[in-house]
């Protein structure tokens, strides 16, 4: 059974198969992460070869063979390996991205591919590759439909606003009010998770975070996202 389709893709990882075969794991808009076998990768000279560098971005057209995919034809690729390799916190970035997505993006969802690529474009761009970190953690909460509930107390559903914020809650997926919390506080976190909810890449910087902030924010995400899903 074999089937051919066209269908674009990020590549996540490029590894040595012997002494001249390459393996490639990228995901795809359409099936998701895959395995793709590059008979002789190793010694073959072919834009092939240059393509499929980790994060870069292919299109082309796949195939099917007994349930392995292979690459048959690439039609454009981007290279966005070469200017994320050459800055050391842009590439500790990439790799730091690609873990994080290995990790929590097990199916085919073409909503996680779309963040995928906007995050190694943007990157691989002139944006701060904290900010680019920390929007990517929090779109990849937003599109697992579990982003922190910043409106409603968790506890006594009252309706919680700068004015009467006590925390955001990690164990308890929001907020909760300064009654129930015993205190008002984390006004400037709020208002960030507020902002990054939405916020696109191209507008990060206007949310003029400080360098304290983003630490803070990267923290509470990774730790959202350990605890709940
Ligand atoms: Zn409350």
């Amino acid at each position: 059974m074999e089937t051919v389709f066209k269908d674009e893709a990020i590549v996540l990882r490029k590894s040595l198969v012997g002494s001249v075969d390459l393996s490639i794991t990228v995901y795809t808009k359409q099936v998701g992460k895959e395995n793709i076998y590059i008979s002789k990768g190793q010694i073959i000279k072919s834009t092939v070869i240059t393509a499929t560098e980790p994060f870069n971005w292919i299109k082309g057209v796949f195939r099917y063979v007994k349930g392995k995919l292979y690459l048959q034809e690439i039609d454009r690729y981007r290279n966005l390996s070469l200017p994320i390799s050459q800055d050391i916190k842009k590439f500790e970035t990439a790799f730091y991205i690609n873990r994080v997505f290995n990790k929590y993006v097990i199916f085919p969802d073409e909503k996680f591919y779309i963040l995928l690529k906007k995050t190694f474009y943007y990157l691989s761009e002139g944006y701060s590759p904290e900010y680019i970190k920390l929007n990517f953690l929090s779109k990849l909460v937003y599109l697992s439909g579990i982003y922190p509930e910043l409106d409603t107390c968790q506890i006594c559903k009252a309706k919680v606003s700068l004015r009467n914020i006590g925390t955001v809650s990690v164990e308890r997926t929001g907020v909760i009010c300064s009654k129930c919390f015993g205190k008002r506080n984390g006004y400037g976190f709020y208002s960030s998770l507020k902002g990054l909810k939405s916020v696109s890449f191209q507008n990060l910087e206007k949310l003029k975070l400080k360098k304290g902030d983003i630490e803070s924010l990267t923290s509470f995400f990774e730790e959202y996202l350990s605890k709940n899903t």
